[in-house]
């Protein structure tokens, strides 16, 4: 997953702002990861490139 997506992505549940760690990255793509939303306490993680971003 590219960073500039980061600008575009916000919780599926709230709209909210995520925030992002990054576990392992390569060539400004994040592979493994994960984004948390403070408002719903909520992780949307990132794996192999690609973030899961299902509400559950
Ligand atoms: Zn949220």
């Amino acid at each position: 997953m590219k960073k500039d997506f980061l600008d575009i992505l916000c919780c599926p549940v709230c709209k909210g702002d995520l925030e992002l760690k990054i576990y392992k990255e390569e060539n400004n793509e994040i592979i493994e990861g994960e984004f948390y939303c403070k408002k719903c306490k909520k992780n949307y993680p990132i794996k192999d490139g690609i973030p899961d971003l299902l509400p559950r």
